[in-house]
């Protein structure tokens, strides 16, 4: 992370303080402040105001903060770090009301007194974070890129006969020897009419073979998450079955085509939700097509039908429909693209073909 990077992010923050009227912002939350200050500890508060930089953190962090925090004052808090930043408060002061508890909001207003305004203001990093700069893109490219050696790897090790929380369990390890410092969510590994459940976690039940596998990953690198799902044949299937493979791939190839700064993230949902209802598996379809991804595994934008959010140039978003068939077999297929002016750069390499891995 280049130092300019970072200190534009707290500029950019500063810039949106004047609409919502705020004099500053009070930013607590661990992801927000990593992003906005590179701190990677787990103590600690900024306050960005329109000119104003402050980082305050204890002492168990304060070489930590030496090191990591450029571009902000660092203040070593004296004990109580919401004591320290409201002394450094004045006027209407945003704070994260998605993240602040109503407890330490009672005990902000105790300290602040009179003459300080509390005002909600959730959102406003998030904001900045769905637009990702080179940096971040790369960070993500880089573990998109080990998700993708993973799946060669998983080739490899075979799936019929293992339990699904083995093979799970196995991927993670490989990813963890290979760098990463762990998965960006728990592994999933659904076989058969466990896949029908898109949320399903790894069971001790061995994977069998003549059915579909859906494997659900991401690594951790260097702060950034990666997604990706593939859905293995384990030997030869149903014509049912390949036929709904073919259709959500179809599904989902559709809706990257779909994809380019400016298009509401509700219309990308419905190129895919169309073309699988078309097919009459429309309620199969239960979730929405794809999310941000980021230091968070799901954040803004969501693509969904209900979103409001339009795709910007720089998002970061998943590209996932599937179809689940209650009791038999599930499928999905996720990528992880970078929106751009005229479309999307793909940064998941794994074959989308149908693989049989026995
Ligand atoms: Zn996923
Ligand atoms: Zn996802």
């Amino acid at each position: 992370m280049s130092r300019g990077e970072r200190e534009n992010r707290a500029d950019r923050l500063a810039s949106l303080l004047g609409e919502p009227g705020l004099d500053g912002l009070l930013v607590s939350d661990p992801v927000n402040l990593r992003y906005l200050t590179g701190f990677t500890g787990t103590s600690g508060v900024a306050v960005v105001g329109l000119e104003q930089r402050a980082f305050i953190t204890d002492f168990r962090y304060v070489d930590q903060a030496e090191q990591q925090v450029q571009g902000f004052e660092r203040i070593r808090g004296k004990q109580d770090l919401l004591g320290d930043a409201a002394e450094r408060l004045s006027g209407r002061i945003g704070f994260d009301d998605a993240n602040v508890s109503v407890r330490t909001h009672a005990r902000l207003q105790e300290l602040v007194g009179e003459g300080v305004s509390l005002v909600p203001a959730g959102g406003l990093v998030e904001t900045l974070r769905a637009v990702k700069d080179p940096d971040e893109i790369q960070a993500v490219r880089e573990a998109a890129e080990m998700a993708d050696d993973v799946y060669e790897h998983l080739c490899g090790q075979g799936l019929v006969g293992r339990t699904e929380r083995e093979v799970a369990g196995e991927l993670e390890a490989f990813m963890r020897e290979r760098g990463a410092e762990g998965p960006s969510f728990p592994t999933i590994v659904a076989g058969g009419a466990h896949g029908a459940l898109p949320h399903a976690s790894p069971r001790l039940e061995p994977i069998e073979s003549g059915t579909l596998v859906i494997v659900d990953l991401g690594c951790l690198l260097d702060g950034y998450c990666s997604d990706c799902t593939r859905t293995f044949a384990t030997g030869p299937l149903e014509e049912e079955v390949a036929g709904v493979y073919e259709l959500v791939l179809a599904a989902q190839r559709a809706a990257l085509e779909a994809v380019r700064a400016g298009v509401p993230a509700a219309a990308v949902d419905a190129v895919a939700r169309s073309l699988i209802a078309d097919a009459g598996h429309g309620e199969r379809f239960g979730h929405g097509l794809g999310h941000g991804v980021g230091l968070e595994i799901h954040e803004s934008p969501r693509v969904s039908s209900t979103s409001d959010d339009e795709l910007a140039a720089g998002n970061v978003v998943t590209v996932e429909p599937g179809v689940y068939v209650s009791g038999a077999f599930g499928v999905r297929i996720e990528d992880l693209v970078v929106v751009t002016d005229d479309g999307c750069e793909i940064l998941s390499g794994f074959t989308k073909e149908l693989v049989t891995v026995e």
